[in-house]
């Protein structure tokens, strides 16, 4: 018997990052659209022959895309919102992405629990034409060089109106839609195709439930065209819904293997004897290569209920890199277990051959020696693992509650200012670095040059009058990178490139053994600062949750216990800032939120060790010395008592929309501690008026008591100019007087 294999995406951005490359040039000018789309066509074309080589034998194509792959199907579908309708073609696409002339764009956000940003559909009654005349022509060209193998990629009509913005509701938009799909369908049905991939990952979400009777008749009408379709599911199991969702009239259906527990419900509930499983066991949202035992036993438990299997990978693999064989600097036994988007192809046909009994060269058995190799070049590290086995519920408190330790901390004027660290990454910045790492510049160059910075940004914030300052993070790329690095258990690599939005790419690091800290990270840099002022320095660190939220994290222990590793090592960063004379140090925490499961129910489980670990990281702080910690999102009220057991004594929060919402939600609750909620949104470059944030922040005084209200920017200056910063924060130091004479008169 031989086992098919699947792929249910690829990345787009081009191995050498062409199509970013192209986009910047479209967008300054430099090309034309006959060359940007000439670009795009190379790289999937690239893409297809990759997946035709490794023998895949079901494709998926038509998931490329200049932008997001949602804007596309908003596109095709006609659902292009009011405002960008007096425009057309590209200049219409990327106005949508990225706004123009005063135009907003779409909003963009996550997709599901992943750090690709799509761009959210805003739905109403209007509908425009919709043209699939550009998914049928890739269709098309894919169908030539691939032929039957060619499965196109169609975003699910429930998933699409799911993480849309509606203003009908969910069966009217439906209505509106269905006969789109039903036409597109049938005109993949007449171009030969042989079967269709409908994406639909909201099934995995936790209120499916709900749309039962909306998923069996939207299905009922697609089957109906007779074109084979196969549903994909992704990111997490089935839930309750599993056994609905598997008698849907579908030929396939895709299940993660690597997420959630799929397998017990197959187990319990079985598998339709007329479909096609779609085993998604080689993981798309990791870098590992699979570990041979453990997948094998679970294709042997799968086999058990269902032979109409087919292997795959998770996911599509957009979330991964290209090819980790280009590492050529990472050490050997890593890069030997390291599996990118071209292992892993390679990686689903040699599961599919050892399947169906012909595996030539055991080649299993060549991975399990490569993991045993890595094994023997990071070893466990015993000093980590005793001091976690003998941490007691004691080391997670501060030594007294926040009403006994708050009288001991710094006492400031009311309305305290502040920022969030940060302060503008200039061109001339960042040269610095380059230099460095070419060796065109000694270390103690690089240090003298960056604490000139440090004294410029010290001075600044002196002139603006603010109340506590910071160093400026000059010495810092990237929040999560420049932890990482001076950790051991991380790695970085030179092409690890994934999309995280349009032309965006990040090279998340990889965490590959036991966290540890060599040595301080951000003590000389704190101390610089410090000793130029006679204000106080807040020292600035990353959270353990962040570092391992941004990071590709290991699969041979549970995510919780790397993140205690990590809040062990900025422990010790707490300890020797306060040593060297640090009042207050911030732990940022911008991505705690975006660490939630998908299914609401394992919330509480992901929240428990995630607040412990950034407890463990703080607790060590003097009851004098005043822990902050910044979060960036507007959310809160749905977890406001995870972040009071943050135990933190100054939270400071987005609130982009300045409409305070974020605040009502917190003092709703009754939070105790004190709270910055940001007073102007950094991602803006006007300048924010004095009156603007007086106004703001007089709502805050009418909700909350003064003694728990700092002023500070909702964010990090860094990608902002020192043009736009010095008069906003001269202007945000003028609100905060204000106030304080406000609250004189009314005490007098
Ligand atoms: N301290 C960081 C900064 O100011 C926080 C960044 C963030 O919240 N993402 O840049
Ligand atoms: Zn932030």
């Amino acid at each position: 018997m031989t086992i098919q294999t699947a792929t249910l995406g690829y990345p787009r951005i081009g191995k050498n990052r062409e199509v970013k490359k192209a986009l910047e040039a479209f967008w300054s000018g430099k090309s034309n659209a006959e060359s940007l789309r000439k670009v795009a066509h190379e790289v999937e074309l690239t893409n297809w022959k990759t997946q035709l080589l490794a023998d895949i034998d079901c494709i998926g194509i038509g998931d490329t895309t200049l932008y997001d792959l949602v804007l596309d199907w908003i596109v095709r579908l006609g659902l292009i919102p009011e405002r960008f309708q007096s425009l057309t073609g590209l200049e219409q696409y990327f106005a949508m992405a990225r706004g123009k002339d005063g135009i907003p764009a779409l909003e963009m956000t996550k997709w599901l629990d992943t750090n690709y940003h799509y761009l959210v559909p805003e739905i109403d009654q209007t509908l425009q034409p919709a043209n699939f005349d550009d998914f049928l022509e890739t269709v098309r060209r894919a169908q030539a060089l691939l032929g039957e193998r060619a499965v196109p990629i169609v975003l699910g009509p429930l998933t699409l109106l799911r993480l849309s913005r509606l203003e009908l509701n969910l069966e009217q938009a439906v209505s509106h839609l269905l006969d789109r799909y039903l036409l597109l369908l049938s005109e993949l049905k007449s171009l030969g195709v042989v079967e269709v991939q409908i994406h639909e990952p909201a099934l995995v979400l936790g209120d499916t439930a709900n749309f039962k009777a909306l998923y069996q008749s939207t299905f009922d009408s697609l089957s109906r065209v007779g074109l084979p379709i196969h549903l994909v599911t992704y990111f997490d199991d089935l839930g309750a819904a599993y056994p609905w969702i598997v008698e849907l009239p579908v030929a396939g259906i895709s299940l993660d293997f690597t997420r959630g527990d799929n397998l017990a419900l197959l187990k319990a509930y079985g598998f339709p004897v007329d479909k096609q499983l779609g085993v998604g066991i080689v993981d798309a949202r990791n870098i590992w290569k699979i570990r041979p035992e453990l997948v094998l036993s679970t294709l042997e438990a799968i086999q058990s209920v269902t032979s109409q299997v087919r292997i795959q990978p998770s996911a599509s693999l957009q979330f991964v890199p290209y090819d980790a064989m280009r590492e050529t600097n990472l050490p050997e036994p890593l890069r030997n277990v390291l599996s990118f988007a071209e292992q892993k192809l390679n990686e689903v046909a040699m599961l599919a051959h050892t399947l169906s009994g012909d595996d030539p060269g055991d080649r299993m058995a060549v991975v399990q020696t490569q993991w045993e190799a890595f094994e023997q070049f990071s070893p466990v590290n015993e000093a980590v693992k005793q001091r976690l086995r003998n941490l007691t519920i004691g080391d997670l408190e501060r030594s007294l509650p926040y009403e006994q330790r708050q009288p001991q901390q710094p006492q400031l004027p009311p309305f305290p200012t502040t920022t969030i660290g940060s302060f503008p990454q200039t061109p001339e910045v960042r040269q610095l670095r380059v230099k460095l790492k070419r060796g065109e510049m000694a270390q103690s160059e690089y240090e003298a040059a960056i604490d000139a910075e440090i004294a410029k940004c010290i001075q600044l914030q002196e002139e603006a009058g603010l109340d506590v300052l910071v160093h400026g993070e000059f010495e810092r790329t990237d929040m999560v990178e420049f932890f990482g690095q001076q950790l051991s258990g991380f790695a970085f690599t030179e092409q690890g490139w994934v999309q995280s939005y349009g032309s965006r790419c990040v090279r998340p690091p990889i965490i590959y053994g036991d966290v540890a800290r060599t040595a301080p990270m951000t003590v000389r840099e704190f101390q610089v600062a410090q000793s130029l002022t006679s204000k106080i320095v807040k020292g600035m660190l990353t959270g353990p949750v962040t570092l391992i939220n941004w990071s590709f994290v290991r699969m041979d222990i549970p995510r919780s216990e790397q993140a205690m590793q990590i809040a062990l090592a900025l422990r010790d960063e707490v300890a020797d800032l306060e040593a060297a004379g640090a009042k207050m140090v911030q732990i940022d925490e911008p991505a705690l939120r975006e660490g939630l499961p998908l299914k609401p129910e394992r919330w509480n489980e992901y929240l428990a060790w995630a607040v412990d670990s950034f407890r463990l990281a703080a607790s060590i702080a003097k009851p004098e010395t005043q822990i902050h910690t910044h979060m960036c999102y507007s959310e809160f009220g749905d977890i406001i008592e995870h972040i009071e057991r943050l135990d933190a004594d100054v939270l400071s929060i987005e609130n982009s929309r300045s409409n305070n919402e974020t605040l009502f939600e917190i003092t709703d609750a009754g939070y105790r501690h004190q709270v910055g909620n940001g007073v102007y949104d950094v991602h803006s470059p006007t300048v924010p008026s004095t009156e603007q944030m007086v106004q703001q922040l007089r709502t805050g005084v009418a909700n909350l008591p003064v003694e728990q209200i700092w002023v500070n920017p909702d964010c990090g200056l860094k990608t902002r100019r020192w043009e736009e910063v010095i008069p906003a924060l001269k202007n945000m130091v003028a609100a905060a007087r204000q106030l304080r004479e406000d609250s004189h008169a009314t005490s007098k």
